[in-house]
């Protein structure tokens, strides 16, 4: 099963930073690509180094028209949003499904029609915070924490200790 997640509304200077952190968390939470709607060199080039230091396959897209491919996905389409259903409610049969994943997460506020679009309108709590938060607590409930213990096979990689810090690099 590939996870994609669909990160709408990036604005450049403004969003990079939260944009950076969706797909660290992305990468980090088991996801297997981050698209964006809107292209952005300097986020693909800190996404790319992360990936060249640290490993994984992870890669981050850019797509000319988000409506056409949300449409054309084959596999189920989550939208995650305050207002959808209680993750604690649907996750069950979300995972009861092998097939591959479409993540949607937004910035501002997201189009209308998009609720419309998707299998699954999800809500990490009926609270407004963070497509950072919501994106994290809902990778990490699809994968029940397994996706914690995943390998990277990087070039760096952390020896884990119970006190400092020690970092294997090459
Ligand atoms: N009112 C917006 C909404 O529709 O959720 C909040 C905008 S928030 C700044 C940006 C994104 O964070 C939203 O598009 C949504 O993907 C995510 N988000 C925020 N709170 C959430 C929650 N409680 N449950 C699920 N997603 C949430």
């Amino acid at each position: 099963m590939k996870v994609r997640i669909l990160r709408l509304g990036h604005r450049y200077s403004r969003d990079r930073r939260i944009s950076t952190h969706v797909g660290l968390v992305a990468r980090a939470f088991g996801a297997d690509e981050l698209l964006m709607d809107v292209g952005d060199k300097q986020l693909e080039k800190t996404l790319s180094s992360i990936v060249r230091e640290w490993g994984g396959e992870f890669r981050i897209k850019f797509i000319k028209n988000w409506k056409s491919y949300v449409r054309n996905f084959d596999g189920d389409k989550i939208h995650l949003t305050m207002y959808g259903i209680n993750v604690n409610d649907c996750i069950t049969s979300i995972r009861a499904s092998a097939k591959d994943k479409l993540i949607i997460i937004g910035g501002q506020k997201v189009p209308s029609g998009l609720y419309g679009m998707v299998d699954y309108n999800v809500s990490l709590g009926g609270q407004p915070h963070s497509e950072v938060a919501a994106l994290a607590v809902f990778l990490d409930r699809l994968f029940e924490g397994k996706e914690l213990g995943r390998e990277f096979n990087g070039r760096k990689r952390i020896i884990p200790q119970e006190r400092g810090k020690m970092v294997i690099d090459g």
